[in-house]
């Protein structure tokens, strides 16, 4: 299998875009959950149910708050590696990054025969 190329500069610039969009994004969804909440109403719901309603309402929020903190902090890592131009290199491997892998996933550290052989790991564990 040929490696991957390198990313160019302008490489790199397209996925700055694309990640500093992505972190807008979800600062503005963490923003949203905060202040108006998400899912139904309260006044919606009979009495009985409210506490209870409240409370998956309150853990789903909290939910989403993490995935989306997990989220932001992959797309602050990548910023941070395209400052450092190590973007686009395997963490496990050094070896650069597929750019259709970049595209599909710019959070990614990486390459996918590192991902396969973690996930198989991930697999072998679970068993
Ligand atoms: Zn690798």
């Amino acid at each position: 299998m040929a490696k991957a190329k390198k990313l160019t500069k302008k490489d790199l610039a397209h996925f700055r875009e694309v990640l500093e969009e992505r972190r807008e994004k979800i600062t503005a969804t963490v923003q949203e959950s905060r202040e108006e909440g998400i899912g139904f109403e309260r006044e919606d719901l009979p009495d009985e149910v409210d506490l209870a309603a409240t409370e998956s309402d309150q853990a789903m929020r909290l939910m989403l708050r993490d995935r989306e903190r997990v989220l932001l902090r992959k797309v602050e890592k990548a910023l941070a590696k395209i400052d450092a131009e190590t973007y686009g290199q395997c963490e496990n491997c050094d070896d650069p990054i597929d750019i259709k892998r970049l595209e599909a996933r710019p959070v990614t550290d990486l390459c996918i025969l590192c991902k396969e052989e973690q996930e198989q790991m991930e697999r072998s564990y679970a068993e």
